[in-house]
């Protein structure tokens, strides 16, 4: 079943992104430190990016289809992105959502001046407030969900921007990070649950704002912390910073997947080194699924740390018996199924000389259709693999996410057809063990997971959505997208 709406489908286009948002203000280069920043925050969005920057009275832009390296590879490009506040994006965006006009930051002149606004999230009742918006009056120009903001920033009652921002807000439902940039302030804010993440830093007089914590180290800014959620910070042109507090205190349901697979591992996230939890992880599902053998291998790169972590916790040895080329972009970020399926084969190749005659451990981070561990699994017996056993650093992904990664629907999840036998039986393994919900709890610094108030968004794994999901809700077919609660509102 496609999650698709006829409203938001006209051209194909949909709604889900994945993405990575960066943004400074009071640097003499801020465009180039932007493009910097987008470069390490690549892995979050691979299909387009763009820039927007800000010279204290024009805004300029640029953006493109393709990777930041690729769209701002002249530098003739950032004599045309003048100014000491930018703000950038890359994008990922689901099949047929690549359209040039979706590509962030968005821009719009409203009626208090410019407004820019890069986004990292998904808002999950933006089709009720588009059809509602555009009834009224209002003319879109994309089919973001982000688009549904700047709308209703302008048609807002209140005067003041920050006050329509406020009130934009409190009428969208489900994850958002934002980067805005108006004629004498960049606003950075994360919304009440603290989906996304979002950090904050600085380098000498300017202030910056990135999705991850690398993009800070990349462009040599120091981390100061994390945009709280639900916090609102504003930092003017002349480096005052205000942190608005307009949702009260609000309980974090941070995205677990960023620490399983989503963001880089020499992030920090929540506290946490990335690469570190990742190891635990590996450590936890040696403790919950042992298994003789003779060596651990990682389906490289996202299996990695995990794998380092089960060896390390089993004394079974480590060693790349899988070799990945580092010239194709991540498998699952392909806009279509073709593309994905010849990209495995083209990504990973198997080490003859380490894996014959071996009882194999592979260690990837997930299992979303299967493709890649059924693939991976057969490599290694290809290649004289006398066992393989397959550990996943999460628990099955049974439930599809809302909040801006890219999980397909219901039906294409591997874990939502199957049970783990049958799973066992379709990648062809001698074995197969998922990491339980505590175990990747505990990998995260927790105890357990609290069921009464889990301290994540783990709705990938649980199905317990901390949000409402309205626009699903309406939809025909959500009785069969989801089997727990809808409209659960923390
Ligand atoms: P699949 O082949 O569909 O089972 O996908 C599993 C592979 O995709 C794993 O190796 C993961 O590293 C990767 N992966 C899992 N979830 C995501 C996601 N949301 N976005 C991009 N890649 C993912």
């Amino acid at each position: 079943m496609n999650v698709t709406h006829p409203f938001f489908d006209a051209d194909g286009d949909k709604l889900r992104e994945e993405c990575g948002i960066f943004g400074v203000i009071g640097a003499r280069d801020a465009a180039a430190m932007t493009a910097l920043g987008l470069h390490a925050l690549q892995h979050r969005g691979q299909e387009a990016c763009g820039i927007v920057s800000l010279d204290g009275r024009e805004f300029y832009a640029h953006r493109g289809i393709g990777h930041v390296a690729q769209v701002f590879s002249d530098n003739g490009i950032f004599e045309q992105l003048p100014g000491s506040v930018a703000s950038g994006h890359v994008r990922y965006s689901t099949t047929g959502g690549s359209g040039l006009r979706n590509i962030q930051p968005l821009f719009a002149d409203l009626a208090a001046g410019g407004f820019s606004i890069a986004h990292n999230g998904n808002i999950s009742n933006a089709m009720t407030l588009k059809r509602e918006l555009v009834s009224k009056g209002s003319i879109f120009q994309s089919t973001s969900d982000t688009e549904v903001i700047i709308h209703l920033i302008a048609t807002s009652r209140f005067h003041k921007l920050l006050d329509r921002f406020v009130d934009a807000l409190r009428m969208i439902e489900g994850a958002y990070s934002l980067i805005c940039m108006t004629p004498k302030r960049l606003i950075a804010c994360r919304d009440p649950l603290g989906i996304r993440p979002l950090v904050m830093g600085r380098i000498g007089d300017a202030t910056v704002f990135a999705s991850e914590s690398v993009a800070l180290d990349v462009v040599g800014a120091e981390f100061v912390r994390e945009v709280e959620p639900g916090e609102i910070v504003e930092v003017r042109t002349d480096g005052r910073i205000t942190s608005h507090r307009p949702f009260g205190e609000t309980s974090a349901r941070p995205c677990i997947f960023e620490h399983v697979y989503f963001s880089r591992p020499d992030s920090v996230m929540g506290g946490n080194s990335v690469y570190e939890v990742r190891r635990q992880i590996g450590a936890e599902l040696a403790i919950e699924a042992p298994v003789e053998a003779d060596l651990v291998v990682p389906v490289p790169d996202s299996g990695v740390p995990a794998a380092i972590g089960y060896a390390q916790q089993s004394g079974i040895p480590f060693g790349l018996g899988i070799i990945r080329s580092h010239y194709v972009g991540r498998t699952f970020i392909q806009p279509s199924d073709g593309a994905r399926h010849a990209d495995v084969k083209r990504k990973h190749n198997a080490n003859r000389a380490l894996v014959e005659g071996k009882r194999i451990v592979l260690i990837d981070d997930s299992i979303v259709r299967g493709t890649t561990s059924m693939k991976i699994v057969q490599m290694m017996r290809d290649a004289g693999a006398a066992e393989v056993h397959m550990r996943i650093a999460s628990p099955p992904t049974v439930h599809s996410c809302f909040y801006g990664v890219d999980t397909p629907e219901r039906s294409k999840l591997l874990a939502a057809r199957m049970n783990i036998a049958e799973m066992t039986q379709f990648i062809h393994a001698d074995s197969l063990a998922f990491v339980s919900i505590d175990g990747l709890y505990r990998a995260v610094g927790e105890r357990q997971r609290s069921a009464a108030c889990p301290q994540h968004c783990d709705a990938c794994f649980t199905g317990d959505y901390p949000t409402s999901l309205t626009d699903l809700a309406e939809r025909d077919n959500a009785a069969d997208q989801l089997t727990l609660p809808v409209g659960q509102v923390a």
